[in-house]
């Protein structure tokens, strides 16, 4: 049988994939490319980041109107075509995958639609045809964890169906207030549904700082979404009225409801490529340890992106696309940092980098705390924004930032700031006399660092 040959071939072409493909390419590599799918971009271009940003965007849109009535404007409630809504978002999600395609062409990337599994260390199977290959990457992502013993109903959404818009349920709960559960709560109460989120833990958004995330539940509940923390779904019943959920835990008894969304998490995908075959481990859970420059147990087999495990974020994965195909080049390269921002673009954004101050003291890490509130900030104010707040988590001795969480509009956006700061070693007086624009959202953190110094004038 004829082989096919890959000099370096990257499995899966979500953000991961597709930027260590182009990286590789522009060093100079022959580069294959495989991916079921018919576009690139996978999970995160075609069903999760960008189409979640579009409906938050027209959320957005929908509760900035709603709120200008405080301000003498009104529009009068939104009429909502879902027609039109979910064809921008695809459209949206179209000319972004049509740009990959293009950007593949160029660089002579040979996109390969398929689904590989490994057969040896260097040999690949794609849909029944051998492949040899000296060096590949493992870029498969992961997918939403499915909880055992539910039904089988069509009702029953994960976050791909649930950004699919089929509808707008009148009562729609989601399981797990992670950043998932946060993000679909925000687009579906503003598109007019009663939601309530359920989750396991003490707080919403676990692993956020407590402080910020009481914030955002606050707005939440405010925004008309029920809060069920500390509880557990025990059973799913299946009727053709509702779906009822039996809950136990701070909150005992149903929620009913015309839709589900389950958003318990994402579990890597690890096992689907057969990595053994090839001497590759994977642990249990389908996820493939490497090291800082993405290099797996075996030498010419790399892992990157929600495979190698948390953080299962698209920036880290692109970053680890990166390193892969410059070590696979001979390029010095590492991912060595621990400053990986989280953002959860809910209405108010949280958004947090390094340390929060529980884990600082968990771990016995000598640290302070400052933080702004914007409810003294000019623009914020101006701007309709309600709470929020900047937080700075830092070392007493060196005034080096250990962590930051902010909480309010763009924070995504702001803490972009926080992390370069923390990745150049900057300190809090470097931020503080850093001239920050007035009146910007950005000034909350040099305000932070000041207050932090004592030298702040506008507290
Ligand atoms: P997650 O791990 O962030 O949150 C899952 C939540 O479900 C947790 O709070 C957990 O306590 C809860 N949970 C687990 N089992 C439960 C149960 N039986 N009942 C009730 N609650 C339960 O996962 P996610 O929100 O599904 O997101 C998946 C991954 O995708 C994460 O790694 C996330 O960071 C990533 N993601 C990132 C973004 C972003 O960066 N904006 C957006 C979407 C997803």
């Amino acid at each position: 049988m004829a082989v096919n040959h890959a000099e370096f071939v990257v499995l899966g072409a979500g953000p991961g994939g597709y930027a260590c493909a182009f990286r590789a390419a522009d060093l100079g590599l022959n580069v294959t490319l495989v991916d079921p799918r018919a576009d690139l971009g996978g999970v995160c271009l075609n069903e999760g980041c960008i189409p979640s940003k579009a409906l938050l965007h027209a959320a957005e849109v929908i509760r900035e109107a709603r709120h200008v009535g405080d301000w003498g404007i009104s529009f009068g409630e939104p009429k909502i075509d879902l027609n039109k809504l979910r064809e921008k978002k695809n459209g949206i999600v179209k000319h972004l995958t049509d740009g990959l395609t293009g950007l593949a062409k160029r660089r002579k990337v040979n996109v390969v639609r398929g689904t590989a599994s490994f057969t040896g260390p260097t040999g690949l199977e794609i849909d029944g045809a051998a492949w040899s290959f000296d060096q590949a990457v493992i870029a498969v992502g992961s997918s939403p964890v499915r909880l055992p013993g539910w039904p089988d109903d069509e009702r029953i959404w994960d976050s791909g169906s649930a950004l699919e818009l089929r509808q707008v349920p009148k009562r729609l709960a989601i399981v797990g207030g992670g950043i998932i559960g946060l993000e679909m709560a925000t687009i579906y109460a503003a598109l007019g549904s009663n939601v309530t989120i359920i989750e396991f833990m003490e707080q919403i958004a676990p692993g956020a700082d407590a402080e910020a995330v009481r914030i955002l539940h606050d707005v939440l509940q405010q925004q008309g979404v029920i809060i069920h923390t500390g509880t557990k779904v025990v059973e799913v019943k299946a009727t053709k009225a509702a779906l009822g959920l039996s809950c136990e835990g701070v909150f005992d008894g149903e929620v009913k409801a015309d839709a589900v969304i389950q958003a318990v998490g994402r579990s890597a995908n690890g096992h689907l490529v057969n990595p053994q075959a090839a001497g590759v481990a994977i642990d249990a859970r389908g996820i493939i340890a490497v090291d800082a420059t993405c290099r797996t147990n075996v030498d010419n087999i790399f892992a990157i992106g929600d495979v190698t495990g948390n953080p299962m974020l698209a920036h880290r994965a692109t970053h680890q696309g990166h390193v892969a195909a410059e070590v696979a080049c001979g390029h010095a390269g590492a991912l060595d940092t621990d400053f990986i921002p989280s953002v959860a673009y809910t209405s108010p954004e949280l958004a947090w980098v390094g340390l929060i101050a529980a884990t600082a003291k968990e771990r016995g890490i000598p640290h302070k705390v400052s933080r702004f509130p914007w409810a003294a900030s000019g623009r914020n104010l101006a701007s309709g924004g309600g709470d929020g707040m900047t937080k700075l988590v830092y070392d007493p001795d060196t005034k080096r930032i250990l962590g930051a969480t902010i909480i309010g509009r763009n924070a995504g956006e702001l803490l972009a700031e926080l992390v370069l700061a923390m990745e150049m070693g900057a300190t809090l007086e470097d931020i503080a006399l850093t001239v920050h624009a007035h009146p910007t959202l950005s000034e909350t953190i040099a305000f932070a660092s000041e207050r932090a110094l004592g030298t702040l004038t506008d507290l």
